[in-house]
């Protein structure tokens, strides 16, 4: 059987596009671990910032918020710093200031009870919100007329007649188009498939699981560090998930928390509260992988016929997925672009831009 589309890689970026597809097309995904999810999407932190990955990231994250609704819930960014860090903060507000996104100047101890001395600077973005990816991730599966076929790690894929031909650990698959969304793995399966790999970087997360005393108080936002040193959240129980905004290069694989790392993101927690840090209950790493702009990759190859990069999704894979998928979708079926997306300046994000 020649399928219309294969996909490779079923985290968000492969299930969220398949689901953009719909029954437009007879698409096959292709994973290589034993269940979808494994590998980024199953370790996010599981926030929608719009203002998280920057100005050219915030059109993606801004479409998607309609598109996600369902998955959302309250939540607020504190975006704090230290008195020294005031222009840190206008510099932070000015980069959004063409956009609809509300950002206020606060005073952060308002927010945050034990907050050390000199942490006054405080900006306020009330529309982040709690992501439940979990729920995303199957929905999208669910929605995609797709077969997902598991342990089919991709090895190699040769194009002739106008048809690939993928050899997988499941066997043989054939496709007119190959899409490669397998994250960190993205330039690799590339490379096997003889397309010119774009410099894509994976680079490791750490988050670490906190019980603290006291215990993260109800209402308490997601608080970001204007220096991007740490971030924290609350999560149910009154835990805190905690990371140290590490941005370690590393080559892909099933990435794992360093115990350096935690304690860094400890020792700086620290810093900011007054708080005991009662217990890491749990500690975990993911690789974000970014083009060398920190921009996604959708599109067709420039040199290599019906090889399409969906890519690159770095740390705001899932907070961007509709929207992304829904470029994605257009550029590759050639249909006009949903209205949702349709203001997006989709070139910035074309494979030929490196
Ligand atoms: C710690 C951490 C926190 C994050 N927090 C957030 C957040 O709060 N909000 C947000 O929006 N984003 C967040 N992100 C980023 C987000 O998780 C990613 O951008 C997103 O999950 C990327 O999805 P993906 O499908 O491209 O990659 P993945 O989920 O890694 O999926 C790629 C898939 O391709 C498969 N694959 C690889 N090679 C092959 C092959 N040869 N053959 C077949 N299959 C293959 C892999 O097994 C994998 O399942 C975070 C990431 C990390 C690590």
């Amino acid at each position: 059987m020649i399928h219309d589309i294969a996909i490779v890689g079923a985290g968000m970026a492969g299930a969220s596009l398949a689901a953009a597809i719909g029954a437009r097309a007879s698409v096959v995904i292709l994973e290589g671990e034993a269940a979808p999810g494994y590998h980024a999407t199953g370790r996010s932190a599981a926030f929608w910032s719009e203002t998280y990955g920057g100005p050219g990231i915030q059109p993606l994250t801004s479409a998607s918020g309609p598109l996600l609704r369902d998955y959302l819930s309250p939540l607020g960014s504190l975006h704090v710093g230290r008195t020294e860090d005031a222009g840190k903060a206008d510099a932070f507000q000015r980069a959004f200031a063409d956009t609809a996104v509300p950002l206020s100047r606060v005073d952060p101890a308002t927010y945050i009870p034990g907050l050390r001395d000199n942490w006054t600077v405080g900006v306020l973005e009330p529309s982040c919100a709690y992501i439940d990816v979990a729920a995303l991730h199957a929905a999208e599966l669910a929605r995609a007329h797709a077969t997902v076929v598991t342990d089919a790690a991709l090895q190699g894929a040769t194009r002739a007649g106008g048809v690939w031909t993928i050899e997988t650990r499941a066997g043989p698959f054939r496709a007119r188009i190959l899409i490669d969304a397998a994250g960190a793995w993205a330039d690799g399966v590339a490379a096997r498939a003889g397309v010119r790999p774009l410099g894509l970087q994976p680079y490791r997360r750490t988050m670490a699981q906190l019980r603290t005393d006291p215990g993260a108080p109800a209402g308490l936002p997601h608080v970001a560090d204007l220096s991007g040193r740490f971030y924290f959240k609350p999560e149910p129980g009154g835990r805190l998930w905690l990371s140290p905004h590490d941005e370690t290069p590393t080559d892909p694989c099933d990435a794992a928390a360093e115990e350096l790392d935690v304690a860094i993101a400890i020792d700086r927690f620290e810093r900011v509260v007054d708080w005991r840090v009662a217990a890491v209950e749990r500690r975990w790493a993911g690789l974000r992988t970014f083009a060398p702009d920190r921009l996604p990759v959708y599109g067709f190859d420039a040199h290599t016929p019906g090889f399409f990069w969906c890519a690159g999704q770095g740390g705001f894979g899932i907070q961007t997925a509709p929207a992304g998928a829904l470029i994605a979708a257009s550029l590759l079926l050639g249909t006009a672009p949903d209205p949702a997306v349709a203001a997006i300046d989709v070139a910035r994000y074309a494979p030929d831009r490196f």
